[in-house]
């Protein structure tokens, strides 16, 4: 029986029991095998894998539209930005060269945000879809863990629904970190989600942070025809990514015309005369200066997402970062059947590791057996050049002792870059010096992100240098790249 939230309270309030225990006292429990917090790509993906391996399956989320951060305002959206951006970058500035005279070339901001729309609409609506096809069904309301297998819902049409669940899957995610010294408005002082609407072109922007997300949507604004200046406190960009790499992606960006201010400390920012100021420092301490800027974007990480979780009335403490941690690689709490996946557990924060780790928690769940290996871990920034690795870098090896070799392959000697006009960047193996298997892979290049899943698979597989070079790849293709370099790896290029 449902009743309204409201109701729910003035009823318990006549009674002896708080308002939670007071709706599960008078309401029948619905119950599940298994029930996920959380509707991004970590839980919807468990979601529909537990219903299809035969589990009763519910999902709780409360947001309007399924798909997490990811499919809402993540992936999905800026990667809807970055194309569009690029067509008309591309369209402005090298349209001509190409032989393709089109006038002028004018932007129309509230259709290139429509468009983005579109997809998120798309996609998003798909996964409702995809729900029905399975059978799960979609609780549509903020889920509070009340014991190891009730969670009590603040169902979004209003009300109070208490659902039992012999497994519980935690997928609640991640949001942006504030700063200190900034407070976020998302007109001028942005997040993400913000630098995916704004309402017209900043003359200038200043992105604090120099990873992923920021790269991205200032690659974005820059092209739209923004002054953008990247400000990051380590010497380089690109967290992560192989030092060589990072230098060519930092070089290439510049050409674009985003500024950097690396080494720089950003200390906090004041609102004046319309424009924000960003006090900066050089991170060895010193030389202090003011920014200027229009719209200011703060991408300096995530953090994870158990607001409202009740994580407390079940004895789970999220560690010092926020996380919950696994108990065991089955993708245990310290609570046996609950279980916690994606952004807000350890591991890197992105929706294809989290849809890994969905899959693998219910086939803990089902079959007693999951598999994710996180040393095939893919990362993309989707800018142009793209940029992907996989698998350990240069200075990681180094670290660790390993003997390692490399084999390398511009794009500038790949056929179909030159065809395309689109040569710049270069693919870097990194192999075992004794065995040859790839121990890392890094691209900058055309097609980056497509071509690391050959890396992947190669990696997966156990695979040598010797075993690519010895695939035959379609020619003229940019994957062509990728073989040359393994063959660079374990003997010699040929087209180089
Ligand atoms: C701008 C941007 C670009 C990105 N681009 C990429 C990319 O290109 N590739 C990539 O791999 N990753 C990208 N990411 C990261 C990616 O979006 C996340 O890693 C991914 O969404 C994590 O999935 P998740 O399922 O763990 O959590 P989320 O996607 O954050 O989903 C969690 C969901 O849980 C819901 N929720 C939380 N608490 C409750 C509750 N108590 N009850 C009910 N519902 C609840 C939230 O509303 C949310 O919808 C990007 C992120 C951003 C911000």
């Amino acid at each position: 029986m449902l009743r309204t939230a409201a109701l729910n309270t003035r009823l318990a309030s006549r009674s002896s029991l708080p308002a939670w225990q007071f709706v599960r006292a008078y309401s029948s429990a619905k119950e599940y095998d298994t029930v996920v917090i959380g509707g991004g790509p970590g839980g919807y993906v468990a979601a529909i894998k537990a219903a299809q391996l035969g589990q009763k399956t519910a999902c709780i989320e409360k947001r309007e539209t399924l798909g997490g951060t990811c499919l809402n305002v993540g992936c999905i959206p800026s990667k809807a930005l970055l194309n569009n951006s690029h067509l008309y970058h591309e369209a402005k500035h090298s349209f001509a060269k190409r032989g393709i005279d089109v006038g002028e070339v004018k932007l129309n901001l509230d259709q290139l945000m429509a468009d983005k729309n579109k997809a998120v609409t798309g996609l998003t609506k798909g996964i409702d879809m995809l729900f029905k096809k399975n059978k799960v069904e979609w609780i549509k309301g903020s889920g509070c863990l009340k014991s190891a297998n009730d969670i009590e819902v603040a169902l979004s049409a209003g009300g109070v629904e208490s659902v039992k669940a012999k497994n519980i899957i935690i997928a609640t995610g991640s949001e942006p970190m504030p700063f200190p010294g900034f407070e976020i408005d998302e007109k001028q002082i942005i997040t993400s989600t913000g630098a995916l609407a704004l309402e017209k072109v900043p003359e200038k922007m200043i992105v604090i942070g120099g990873g992923v997300i920021g790269l991205e949507l200032g690659s974005v604004w820059s092209r739209l025809g923004s002054e953008v200046t990247v400000v990051e406190y380590l010497p380089s960009i690109g967290a992560g990514m192989d030092a060589e790499l990072a230098k060519a992606f930092q070089r290439s960006l510049s050409k674009q015309g985003i500024k950097f201010k690396t080494s720089t400390k950003v200390i906090d920012s004041e609102k004046k005369d319309g424009k924000v100021l960003v006090n900066v420092e050089s991170a060895k301490g010193g030389k202090k200066e003011s920014l200027e800027a229009d719209v200011v974007l703060l991408s300096v990480g995530r953090r994870p997402y158990t607001e409202g979780l009740g994580l407390e009335n079940v004895g789970i403490t999220p560690d010092a970062k926020g996380r919950i941690e696994l108990a065991d690689a089955q993708f245990r709490t310290s609570v046996p059947n609950i279980r916690v996946i994606g952004d807000v557990t350890v591991g890197p924060m992105l929706a294809h590791k989290a849809e890994e780790e969905g899959i693998a928690a219910v086939e803990h769940i089902t079959n007693g057996y999951g598999h994710v290996n996180y040393n095939v871990i893919p990362s993309v920034i989707y800018t142009h050049p793209e940029v992907a690795w996989v698998g350990k870098n240069e200075q990681q090896l180094k670290a660790e002792g390993v003997k390692f070799k490399i084999g390398s392959f511009p794009f500038q000697a790949n056929s179909r870059a030159k065809t395309i006009d689109d040569a710049e960047g270069l693919v870097k193996i990194i192999t075992d010096a004794e065995s040859d298997r790839i121990l890392g892979a890094h691209i900058i290049g055309p097609n980056a992100g497509e071509m690391i899943a050959e890396a992947c698979l190669a990696m997966e597989y156990g695979g040598s240098a010797e075993d690519v070079a010895r695939t035959c790849h379609a020619h003229p293709t940019m994957a062509e790249a990728f073989k040359e370099a393994c063959m660079a790896a374990y003997a010699k290029p040929i087209h180089f």
